[in-house]
């Protein structure tokens, strides 16, 4: 008797090890970290509608999801959000959950498509970098990759391991899979979210500087395999690095304002 019970709770242990997390509960189970600016649970409702595509997952195997929301207008943009490229840029990670779950609620003029972890392995592991020790920022197949990305690490980094931009360009498979949903979506503004500089860093057309207080327009410049000079000096897709504060602010006044100026941006400026 005792060892058919033995065996039964063998059995069950392993199946539950062995039961596949759904795509839904890997969304909610990476947001839920994060902090929440509306009071009810909108997650579920978010969750719901992740989708992944075939190759994108990270080196440790987890789910490199996306969620789609299709803009009302007669003529929608697409906006693709990348969140989280630096694991432990944590506010992205809020502000990615708040962009979405106002999303659920509205409807939106433009398309939207936000891949809200794109380093998941990176958030795992609280580090900037992926499991490889890449910083996915740096390691897009730029042209000028080959000739200078090393020596501008060696350079201009000082070899700073946070920034190494891997053995070759393209290596990693969370850029590949960052460089599908750019070919594929065919996105016309990137908006990649990072923290702590405090400032809308702009790679892109000349625009009317947007009102905006919180943070300060100001362009940083791109580097070596960044995805601002892969998306925007090589294929003219405007790219928008928003570095946020080193604190969250109080209530999401000011990323609700930043949803939407960013909206009338893309519908207005970038015909
Ligand atoms: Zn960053």
């Amino acid at each position: 008797m005792l060892r058919l019970i033995c065996i039964a709770i063998l059995f069950s242990a392993v199946a539950a090890h062995s039961e596949p997390v759904s795509l839904r509960q890997s969304c909610i189970n990476s947001l839920k970290k994060y902090k929440s600016f509306f009071k009810d649970e909108s997650l579920d409702k978010v969750c719901e509608r992740a989708e992944k595509t075939a190759d994108c997952s990270s080196a440790n195997g987890e789910p490199i999801y996306h969620i789609d929301q299709k803009g009302i207008s007669k003529t929608p943009k697409k906006i693709l959000v990348i969140s989280l490229i630096h694991g432990d840029e944590t506010h992205a990670g809020s502000l990615g959950r708040f962009w979405l779950e106002r999303l659920s609620k509205l409807d939106a003029r433009n398309s939207w498509r936000v891949i809200p972890v794109a380093n998941p392995d990176g958030v795992a592991a609280k580090t900037r970098q992926n499991s490889a020790g890449v910083d996915l920022n740096r390691n897009f197949p730029t042209a000028d990759w080959n000739e200078n990305a090393l020596n501008f690490w060696k350079k201009e980094a000082r070899s700073s391991i946070r920034k190494f931009p891997g053995k070759e360009s393209g290596s990693e498979p969370e850029v590949r899979c960052l460089m599908q949903h750019l070919d594929a979506y065919k996105p016309d503004f990137v908006i990649s979210i990072h923290t702590p500089l405090n400032v809308l860093d702009f790679d892109g057309p000349k625009v009317k500087k947007p009102n905006y207080s919180y943070l300060p327009w100001k362009s940083l410049g791109n580097f070596p395999g960044s995805l601002g000079r892969y998306m925007w000096v090589e294929r003219q897709t405007p790219v928008l690095t928003t570095e946020l504060k080193e604190t969250l602010p109080v209530n999401a006044n000011v990323f609700e304002q930043l949803q939407d100026l960013i909206g009338s941006l893309v519908q207005a400026d970038l015909k």
